[in-house]
């Protein structure tokens, strides 16, 4: 009988294959980054909602729209993470990590909250890794985070990847150029939808975003960011576009991008993989230079990115096989059971996997039963205190020493 019960709206429970697999991306990109000195860190799963209303911008989709926001019991206001960067700069700041060796470098995997209409690749609760590096401008970081997302998911052999480049400059070349983006908008209002028309003065950067014909068609006369560079943000673009060039990783300069936080300068990126249709980036992120100081501290440049796992394995598109089983440890009668326990619990000990039957099955049952579960050896302890051995992919049986079962099966 099925419970009335059902995951919330927006949320999947991860049954084994999907949490195996979700455990092997999150290994991937722990190993990748560790080997780059990325050590792991983690932060409450819920914050002060102000942190993410200055640190994440009051004016973007992600504070406006998709907060999972609650007063607690002590009449705080409180909100489940919906990114990973203002708690982690937040921890910096708490902690005093300025006075470590800079650039801190973090890396980090876990659940992420946002109401948005789910839908295939947008979920309420989701998962996400992600790096950041903080107290360097150096366009060394840029290109070496970017890196680390590039050699995750060739790792992981996600298809079809493609990386897209772009540059926001800083807050003060921004200003300028964004001046120049609304008289544009302005002069074209008519033909933009209510939502972008209404938002030129807030975040006239999110039109490039809009989906809408009359929007895009103003928008592919506007001005771009990345033509308008300047000065030491130009020079920053020059250098990571040669870092990337130098490390073999190729990409499109698309001066379209934007991001839907408000903290970012400088350097954006996004990681596309067009089989996902609609929500087709995988992993992106940029430089946030101006972020710790909006959250009370000193000006400290940082670079980060944030990688989907469930876009990652959807653009994977394959179900985890099981992992198998070195043994299975089957009785031929029930005073066998004993002894199949205590030596499924000596090889689990040396390192093997190891199994036995707990519901009671027959001997045959059991050889069903440890084919069903991928077992590549079954060792039949017999009713005379011997044993046997049985290949499980050739079908081969002899009979062994019951005392050398972990040297046989180490073969
Ligand atoms: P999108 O434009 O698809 O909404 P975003 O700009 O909101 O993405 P980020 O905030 O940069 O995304 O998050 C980084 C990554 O997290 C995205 O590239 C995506 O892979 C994943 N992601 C973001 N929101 C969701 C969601 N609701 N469900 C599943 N994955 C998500
Ligand atoms: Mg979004």
């Amino acid at each position: 009988m099925a419970s009335k019960f059902q995951a919330p709206r927006g949320t999947s429970d991860a049954l084994p294959a999907d949490a195996h697999a979700r455990a092997r991306v999150e290994g991937a990109a722990a190993a990748i980054c560790a080997r780059a000195g990325y050590e792991p860190i983690a932060t409450p799963i819920f914050e002060d909602t102000e942190l993410f209303e200055r640190g994440v911008g009051r004016s973007t989709d992600i504070v406006r729209k998709e907060m999972f926001t609650f007063e607690d019991k002590g009449g705080r206001s409180v909100t489940l993470r919906p990114e990973g960067t203002a708690p982690i700069c937040r921890a910096y700041l708490e902690h005093g990590m300025q006075k470590l060796a800079q650039p801190v470098k973090l890396f980090y995997a876990g659940p992420f909250f946002r109401h948005e209409r789910p839908q295939a690749g947008r979920y309420r609760q989701f998962h996400q890794i992600g790096v950041e590096a903080i107290g360097t401008d150096s366009p060394l970081a840029d290109a070496e985070v970017i890196g680390l997302l590039s050699d995750l998911l060739a790792e992981l052999g996600v298809p079809g990847v493609e990386l897209r480049l772009g540059s926001l400059g800083s807050p003060e070349s921004r200003r300028d150029y964004l001046e120049e983006l609304k008289d544009h908008l302005r002069a074209n209002e008519g033909e933009l939808s209510k939502e972008v028309r209404e938002r030129i003065e807030i975040n006239p950067l999110r039109a490039f975003d809009a989906d809408d014909e009359g929007t895009r068609g103003v928008m592919r006369g506007a001005p771009t960011i990345v033509e308008s560079l300047e000065g030491e943000d130009a020079e920053h673009f020059g250098e990571v576009r040669a870092l990337l060039d130098a490390a073999g990783i190729s990409y499109e300069i698309d001066p379209t991008l934007v991001r839907g936080l408000d903290y970012y300068t400088r350097t954006i990126f996004s990681f596309v993989c067009e089989g996902l249709g609609a929500q087709s980036e995988v992993g992106g992120g940029g430089r946030y230079d101006g972020l710790i100081e909006q959250l009370g501290g000193p000006p400290t440049p940082a670079i980060g990115w944030a990688a989907g796992i469930e876009r990652i394995l959807l653009a994977l598109g394959e179900e985890e096989a099981g992992a198998g089983r070195d043994a299975f440890l089957a009785a031929a009668d029930d005073e066998q059971r004993p002894r199949a326990l205590a030596l499924a619990g000596e090889l689990r000990n040396a390192g093997l996997s190891a199994e036995v039957d707990l519901a009671g099955r027959g001997l045959k049952g059991q050889l069903k039963h440890a084919d069903r579960i991928g077992a590549r050896r079954v060792v039949i302890l017999d009713a005379d205190g011997g044993a046997q051995l049985r290949d499980m992919e050739s079908g081969e049986q002899r009979p062994v020493d019951p005392a050398n079962v972990l040297e046989e099966l180490g073969e």
